[in-house]
């Protein structure tokens, strides 16, 4: 299988970007978040994304935004099961990973207690550092990902397969910004958009800050303490356990960090 041949299937399946990383790149993720984690016989993983229209970004914050987000992860899940269905059709083994995941199958860590509640959270598979070994984008202070045309109003799902893909190169060889994202013609803006100083603007995100700015009723320290309990069961069963209120919280996207971000603006 070429890899040419498969990302032009997969842009006519209607994916806007699209990349190949090799599997190997992913060797110092966390065990357990790792491709093979997922599928012991991987050799590569395709991230598609899909664009979020700038229109809408520049309403938030919005109900259209919120609308927009649920709308465009919908696509990427119906994008990634039609990308691991062609694989299998062609003979290869292929696990699709949705763009977003409830928090209670989540890694959570609470790395400090108190006043300063600190927490670490964990995507199955992180589709932001795929979209970069894929040679799709960098990371940014704010942590997310930025590409060339669009900046950070993209969306990113995976597919891990066994398909031994030619993969692309990545734009850079670490997870650090400066190519197309350059803080210093900016001034930081992502980072002084936080309404609630949530970017320290090291390329992480105090994820309490952000996540109780947003549903202050719904993001307690409880909530998260609940679901670092969960971590000893299995993903598969976690969901038969948790409580009602743990499996969709309502709680309001921000993206305000998003918005401020000047790359992929021009026309
Ligand atoms: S989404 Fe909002 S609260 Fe969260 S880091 Fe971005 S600007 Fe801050
Ligand atoms: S706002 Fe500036 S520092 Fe932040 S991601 Fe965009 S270019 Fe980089």
């Amino acid at each position: 299988m070429e890899s040419e041949e498969v990302k032009e299937k997969i842009k006519e399946m209607g994916a806007h970007l699209v990349g190949i990383a090799s599997v190997n790149h992913f060797r110092n993720a966390p065990k357990g978040h790792r491709p093979s984690d997922f599928l012991p016989n991987s050799k590569s993983v395709i991230v598609v994304g899909l664009r979020v229209p700038l229109a809408i970004v520049e309403t938030i914050p919005s109900p259209f935004y919120e609308a927009m987000y649920d709308r465009v992860n919908e696509e990427l899940s119906s994008l990634v099961y039609r990308v691991a269905s062609y694989l299998e059709r062609e003979g290869f083994d292929a696990f699709p990973i949705d763009p977003d995941e409830p928090d209670y199958l989540r890694d959570v860590k609470v790395l400090e207690e108190g006043e300063t509640f600190k927490i670490k959270m964990f995507a199955s598979l992180s589709h932001r550092h795929a979209a970069v070994l894929a040679g799709l984008g960098e990371f940014t202070p704010a942590s997310y990902v930025v590409v060339p045309e669009l900046g950070p109003r993209v969306r990113f799902a995976s597919v891990i397969t066994s398909a031994p893909l030619e993969p692309d190169p990545p734009l850079k060889n670490e997870f650090t910004w400066g190519l197309i994202c350059k803080p210093e013609k900016c001034g930081y803006a992502c980072i002084k958009a936080c309404p609630v100083k949530a970017l320290p603007g090291n390329g992480t995100v105090d994820h309490y800050k952000c996540r109780k700015y947003r549903g202050p009723q719904i993001y307690t320290m409880n909530y998260f303490k609940e679901i670092v309990k969960l971590q000893k069961i299995p993903p598969r069963i976690r969901k038969l356990i948790v409580p009602p209120n743990y499996r969709s919280p309502a709680a309001q996207l921000c993206g305000k960090c998003l918005k401020a971000c000047p790359i992929g603006r021009e026309k």
